[in-house]
């Protein structure tokens, strides 16, 4: 089958390669010359694993390509998918300028039927918009051309992303009419071979599941947050806690691990669009208004911590920090935690010498030569002449450091571990003070 993808970033990208890995011919459109270029040239601007590989040998055997021509775009697929941004705007609700860009691009430019498939999380209705816009532009043109408009949000995960795309839980499809839903399926049949993955509902109820998955799993983060607060002044282990309920089968394991808060280019932003889209609809979500402000509030705590443990503040001191992605296997650091707290401690006068294995282009990107912030190549670099450790991102590579070298190179003798990384009896052992979250 032909396909076009609008938005070549992590969803676009990876949409893209796993629809040629499966024998499709597709066509990646993106506004943004460079990116298109450097694709062009085989270089992956995102570091998701297995992606560079994948887009390679698919560019290799003829089946993927890149274009930042509209119409050879528009022409080019029989489905046409959505996967540009939709960042929040300053209400909170989500920003859907580049959705509809698109919609009126594809109306421009089309000459026959067209299944217009939006991948990008939006609100409830926005299919009904993206439907009108592109009826507008074709009764400008004179043209009375049919197309279809399918909800198909994706729940592909930044770090696993090719795996989430190839081995999907749910493909789910929103469609009012039965035919484009065959038609999807059919696509789709390559992801869906061992059992039933495909899930087909109306449009509204299918822009829906997206945000309430989101929700859902931010809620499970902030729940587990709040309580590892309460846990800390009752004097609990909120690692025992975890353990405990996430046996309970009705709980689960997943999704229940607390930390210092939830970053990243979805949650953050669904929560808030979806709040706000209650309230457009004159609902107030207090739950969702608590989901987003437990972790607001997270993000702040180990700063808060190291300003408990520093009562004299931290202006002149250097802190090693390991992590800079919003979580692992990731190179996106959107919405990230790290940037709160190494922005806070910039603000109060002390150094930072950060690491992160994939994250370091994306910094230097983001904070330029910042005052205060040291860039370092590798992980052993931030511990040359550091007080104190601080870990934000749970990459493995940090899961079992030499404390034995810590010991000896952190000069205040203290790691404050937003990840509840290790075990806090075996750190206490090397004559280090350690601080978690929520034991
Ligand atoms: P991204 O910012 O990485 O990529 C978006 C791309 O769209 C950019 O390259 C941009 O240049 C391009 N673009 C903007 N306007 C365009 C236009 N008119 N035509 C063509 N390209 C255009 O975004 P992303 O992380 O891939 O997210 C895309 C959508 O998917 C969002 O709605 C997001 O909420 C949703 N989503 C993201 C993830 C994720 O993990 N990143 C997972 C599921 C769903």
């Amino acid at each position: 089958m032909k396909i076009t993808v609008f938005g070549s970033g992590y969803v676009g990208l990876v949409t893209g390669a796993c629809l040629a890995e499966v024998g499709n011919q597709v066509l990646c459109m993106d506004v943004d010359q460079c990116k298109i270029d450097q694709l062009k040239q085989g270089i992956i601007p995102i570091y998701e694993p297995g992606l560079d590989e994948m887009v390679k040998d698919n560019v290799a055997a003829g089946r993927l390509s890149f274009t930042t021509d509209v119409k050879e775009a528009v022409d080019f697929g029989l489905f046409q998918f959505i996967a540009v941004g939709t960042p929040p705007d300053e209400d909170g609700s989500a920003d859907l300028k580049y959705v509809l860009a698109v919609a009126k691009s594809i109306a421009e430019h089309m000459t026959d039927y067209k299944i217009v498939v939006d991948k990008s999380t939006v609100p409830v209705g926005t299919a009904d918009k993206v439907k009108q816009a592109i009826k507008d532009v074709l009764a400008e043109r004179g043209q009375d051309l049919e197309f279809d408009v399918v909800s198909n949000p994706e729940f592909l995960k930044e770090g696993s992303a090719l795996d989430d795309f190839m081995k999907p839980d749910r493909i789910i499809i929103g469609t009012d009419n039965p035919r484009t839903a065959e038609l999807l399926k059919a696509l789709y049949a390559p992801f869906n071979r061992s059992r039933e993955r495909v899930i087909t509902m109306d449009i509204r109820s299918a822009e829906l599941t997206k945000y309430a998955a989101n929700a859902m799993l931010a809620t499970k983060i902030s729940f587990m947050n709040e309580l590892a607060n309460l846990a800390e002044r009752l004097g609990a282990d909120i690692e025992n806690v975890r353990h405990g309920i996430g046996s309970d089968s009705r709980i689960g394991y997943s999704f229940i691990y607390p930390g210092c808060g939830y970053g990243g280019s979805c949650f953050p932003k669904d929560v808030k669009a979806l709040e706000r889209t209650a309230r457009d609809y004159g609902y107030q979500a207090e739950l969702l208004s608590a989901v987003e402000n437990v972790n607001d509030r997270q993000k702040h705590r180990l700063f808060e911590k190291i300003s408990t443990h520093y009562p004299n503040g931290v202006k002149g001191k250097t802190f090693a920090l390991w992590g800079l992605a919003f979580k692992p296997n990731t190179d996106d650091m959107r919405e990230a935690p790290s940037r709160v707290l190494l922005e806070a401690l910039i603000d109060a006068g002390a150094t930072v010498r950060a690491y992160d294995p994939e994250a370091m282009e994306e910094a230097h990107r983001i904070y330029g030569d910042k005052a205060g912030l040291v860039y370092c190549a590798k992980q052993a670099d931030t511990l040359n002449d550091v007080d104190a450790l601080i870990i934000v991102t749970e990459w493995k590579q940090f899961r079992s450091p030499d404390f034995d070298d810590l010991g000896r190179l952190l000069k205040d003798k203290v790691i404050f571990d937003g990840r509840n990384m290790y075990e806090p009896r075996l750190v206490k052992q090397f004559g280090l003070q350690y601080y978690a979250i929520g034991r």
